[in-house]
């Protein structure tokens, strides 16, 4: 029988209580009960992971990759292993379907494999000197102690890019976790610890996330930050990077365009955006939100997505068969309603959803959204739930101006039997990551991030681990 655990901070290798003794509570989206408490880092805490950190970077920067590498691997096997009870503790903290949670648990143990393998390949360069008996190379060296900033949403995979990156480089990292979902994080962090790797390499915190990030980002210990989540609170943190010139990577809002166009697999179409669509509730930051579906395909289209929506099977994620758990955070459901109402009253037309369900756990219906004028509030900010918006248009430079007209750039789809159109669409579409015909996105091995307001920086890719070293230029003369 699986349980869900009390959660404790990691500091230099050992799990502990916050100083204070405060916790924050933890509860289950579904039912609305207090399943568990955490413990609460203040400024004495986060002193104790930065001496940590900084003397965990020393061990860690001298330990060959080899070694590393092998130590990420038997991380990711544990979480295999684990992945059972790590699931149980993630559906009950975040809501969503159990398989779900299990597949990111899986999706993260590959991704742990991916950078354990990158970090054997942290290649410098050797550049032909103009001088005889001079040797003139670069050299990559791990840039130092990392803070992470990650967000509910994906509660293991939000972490593990960030994590997985640091670790294979030869940096140490202190994780702020979020607060709503910390138990399988925690676990995340466990299977590190128990596969071998160094007291004060990583750091696990929680607390107010403006307090930790504010104490932290200025700190001389701290050498980079990364940060996963809304635009506002990126530019706030960037900023404060800025400030202190520490490097960051923003992996921010988004507000995904889906273009289908007349000669696309409809089917298809309407299989993969559904899905992606309402997977995890909609609480994703690739989340497809803005349809635009040619003239030609667009009834039919409507009638197969609503279809889809309206099979889901919404519930508590604990139970066999749900495939849309509740919303993570009691507070998204208001937001939820006043986008819909703002719509409507705006002239959209509610084709299905709509509404909460019940009174008790974060349930909200799948919900589709149609004719939704550009001046609606929820064209124009992430609704970050299960609403689809399903707009028109005619031709391809209508599509592509409406695509491209937010501020946002993270994640984009389209669905074409046209090679010449998806070619022209991988150019011409402002966004960070395009995939055309399928749901692509999120693998280990692709680049992952936004351009515009939804950020800079990639968390996937060998680019993703460019941003963890540093390029030194040594040049000796025999
Ligand atoms: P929010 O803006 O309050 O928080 C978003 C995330 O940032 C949370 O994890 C939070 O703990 C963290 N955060 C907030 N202030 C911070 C600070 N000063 N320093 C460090 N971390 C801080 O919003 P929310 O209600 O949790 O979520 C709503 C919005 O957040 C969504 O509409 C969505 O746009 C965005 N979001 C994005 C992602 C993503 O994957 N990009 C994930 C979660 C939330």
């Amino acid at each position: 029988m699986h349980t869900y655990p009390d959660v404790k901070l990691f500091i230099n290798g050992e799990w502990r209580d916050a100083i204070a003794g405060e916790t924050i509570e933890v509860t289950d989206p579904a039912t609305d009960e207090v399943i568990g408490k955490i413990a609460h880092a203040r400024h004495a805490d986060l002193d104790l992971a930065l001496e940590a950190a900084d003397k965990g970077f020393k061990i860690w920067r001298d330990t060959a990759p080899f070694d590393r590498s092998k130590m990420m691997r038997k991380a990711a096997d544990l979480l295999r292993e684990r992945a059972d009870s790590i699931a149980f503790m993630m559906t009950r903290e975040q809501g969503k379907p159990l398989a779900q949670s299990k597949m990111e648990i899986m999706g993260a143990a590959d991704t742990i494999d991916w950078f354990a393998e990158e970090a054997r390949r942290t290649y410098g360069q050797i550049i032909p000197a103009r001088f005889s008996g001079v040797n003139q190379m670069t050299i990559k060296l791990p840039v130092g102690p990392v803070a992470a900033f990650t967000p509910w949403n994906f509660p293991i995979n939000q972490i593990v890019r960030k994590l997985s990156a640091a670790v294979a480089t030869g940096c140490s990292i202190i994780v702020k976790a979020p607060e709503e979902t910390p138990a399988s994080p925690a676990e995340l962090i466990r299977a590190f610890a128990d596969a071998g790797v160094p007291a004060g390499v990583i750091g696990l915190v929680y607390g107010i996330p403006s307090e930790v990030s504010e104490y932290l980002i200025p700190h001389p210990v701290i050498r980079k930050i990364s940060f996963t989540g809304s635009t506002p609170i990126g530019k706030h943190l960037a900023s404060l990077a800025g400030k202190h010139m520490k490097r960051a990577t923003m992996e921010l809002g988004g507000h995904a365009p889906v273009l289908i166009f007349n000669d696309a697999d409809l089917d298809k179409a309407i299989e993969v955006t559904a899905m992606s669509k309402f997977r995890n509730a909609g609480q994703v930051c690739v989340a497809p939100t803005r349809f635009l579906i040619q003239d030609g395909v667009a009834d039919k289209f409507m009638e197969g997505f609503v279809k889809a929506a309206e099979a889901l099977k919404v519930g508590n994620g604990m139970d066999a068969g749900i495939t849309m758990g509740p919303l993570a955070n009691e507070r998204r459901i208001p937001a939820m309603e006043a986008l819909i109402q703002d719509a409507v009253s705006s002239g959209a037309e509610l084709k299905t959803g709509g509404k909460r369900i019940g009174n008790k756990g974060n349930f909200f219906e799948p919900t589709v959204l149609a004719n939704v004028p550009t001046s609606a509030k929820i064209m124009n900010d992430e609704p970050f739930g299960p609403i689809a918006i399903v707009n028109r248009f005619s031709t391809y430079e209508e599509a592509i101006t409406e695509a491209n007209r937010l501020p946002f750039g993270l994640a984009s789809y389209a669905f074409t039997g046209s090679v010449k159109t998806a070619h022209a669409l991988g150019r011409e579409v402002e966004a960070g990551m395009l995939t055309i015909n399928h749901n692509g996105l999120a693998l280990p091995e692709v680049p992952f991030g936004g351009v515009k307001d939804s950020g800079y920086g990639t968390e996937g890719g060998s680019e993703a681990v460019a941003a963890y070293l540093e390029t030194k230029y040594v040049s000796q003369m025999n």
